[in-house]
């Protein structure tokens, strides 16, 4: 896109952080993205920082800094000017979004299969894509000793084991971006990088995060320029990390230090460092859900290359979605080289498989936007 049809997307009245703050966050509808604090802090404009997920002018001295340029208010993912656009875009016609290829599909990666919430699909993608020399660094998520979810940029595959699996409250995937003109020179030398504009990035997360970087790229703003893939995980809810791990300590009396891993299988459990396996009604979770996931209407992120989720896939798997043609062709590579496994759909199923897992998603969809 030419940077004049860019301009057209914004309007005269140029809504700045003022009309964010008042519309989205005061409203409660912060996703806690961090595409705000991203482009405005990568700019140096020294305006708006992020505390306790939510973002807020540094100090009153800080709003004269703002020069009302309106970037953070266009590529918030709950804001609405340029949503049409990147349906067009992204050629989304329905709830579910564009759909190249669908597709079940496990890790062949002993070590991923190990670690993956599911089928290890995004880690092996990511490993793919450094081995490959596709990427230079990816945006994954890890956990702190105390189950916190820590967005992180890693640079090396061999980093990829610690960021698998699901971390079930925020992660601000984005915020990261905002110290790309800070990374260790050191990093670029090593990898022959001149130019930081010249570094290519994997992103992961979820939905609404995909669809604040797709923002970000449509209207061509930095620092979403080094990404080059983009990965969205299915997303039903999201939690407050607080309230999360407050009521799983009270109905299992597990500290977040001694959880494994979680998961959610029409209920939530946890695995326990000792190996136990614990069962929590998924309704005891109801107060921590993030206020923004009640009136969110995205399930399987549609503005991504590709989408990768746990429903409707067989134990072990993971369901696939390509969306864009680069997407296409990294699954087609991945099953090509060996490196994925695809499930192979039972004869009889053959001609209703797809869609009854499309009815499935349809459903889950409707009963997000009916849970509000
Ligand atoms: C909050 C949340 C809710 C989800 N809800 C559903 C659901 O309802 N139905 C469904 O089918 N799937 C859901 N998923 C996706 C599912 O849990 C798996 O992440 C997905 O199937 C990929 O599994 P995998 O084995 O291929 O990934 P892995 O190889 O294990 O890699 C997982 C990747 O996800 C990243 N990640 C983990 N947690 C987060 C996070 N909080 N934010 C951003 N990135 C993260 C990790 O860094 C890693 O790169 C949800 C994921 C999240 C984060
Ligand atoms: S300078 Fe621009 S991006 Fe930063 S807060 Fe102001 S309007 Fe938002
Ligand atoms: S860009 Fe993200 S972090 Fe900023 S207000 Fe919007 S949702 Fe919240
Ligand atoms: S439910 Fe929607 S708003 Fe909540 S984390 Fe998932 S994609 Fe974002």
């Amino acid at each position: 896109m030419t940077e004049s049809k860019s301009k057209k997307f914004i309007d005269i009245n140029v809504k700045t952080f003022k009309d964010l703050d008042y519309k989205i966050i005061k409203t409660d509808k912060c996703c806690s993205c961090g595409a705000c604090i991203a482009y405005c802090e990568s700019q140096n404009f020294n305006v708006i920082e992020m505390n306790d997920y939510i973002p807020s002018f540094k100090t009153e001295k800080n709003i004269d800094n703002c020069n009302e340029c309106g970037v953070c208010y266009y590529i918030c993912p709950q804001t609405s000017p340029l949503l049409e656009k990147l349906c067009e875009a992204y050629n989304i016609k329905d709830k579910i979004g564009n759909i190249i290829k669908i597709l079940s599909a496990k890790t062949t990666n002993a070590a991923i299969a190990k670690v993956g919430q599911d089928g290890g699909v995004v880690s092996t993608i990511l490993a793919y894509l450094f081995d490959k020399h596709k990427i230079d660094a990816a945006i994954v998520s890890e956990f702190d000793k105390n189950l916190k979810p820590i967005p992180k940029i890693v640079f090396d595959k061999k980093d990829l084991l610690k960021s698998a699996g699901t971390r079930y409250s925020i992660s601000p995937q984005i915020i990261p971006l905002k110290d790309l003109y800070h990374i260790s020179h050191g990093f670029f030398t090593k990898r022959r990088i001149f130019n930081i504009d010249q570094l290519r990035m994997a992103f992961i997360g979820t939905p609404c995060q995909c669809r604040a970087i797709s923002k970000m790229r449509f209207l061509r703003v930095k620092p979403a320029h080094v990404i080059k893939y983009i990965i969205s995980l299915f997303c039903f809810e999201n939690f407050e990390y607080n309230k999360l791990y407050d009521i799983l300590r009270k109905e299992t009396n597990v500290a977040p230090n001694n959880i494994k891993k979680t998961w959610i299988k029409k209920n939530f459990f946890i695995s326990t460092k000792k190996n136990e396996e614990i069962e929590v009604d998924i309704k005891k979770l109801d107060p921590a859900i993030r206020k923004p996931c009640h009136e969110c209407n995205e399930f399987t992120g549609q503005f991504s290359d590709i989408s990768i989720g746990s429903s409707g896939a067989p134990k072990g798997y993971s369901m696939i979605i390509t969306r864009t043609e680069i997407g296409y062709k990294i699954i087609k590579s991945l099953l090509s080289y060996g490196l994925i496994e695809q499930f192979i759909i039972p004869a009889s199923e053959n001609r209703d498989w797809i869609n009854k897992k499309l009815n499935w998603y349809n459903q889950l969809i409707s009963l997000k936007a009916n849970k509000k």
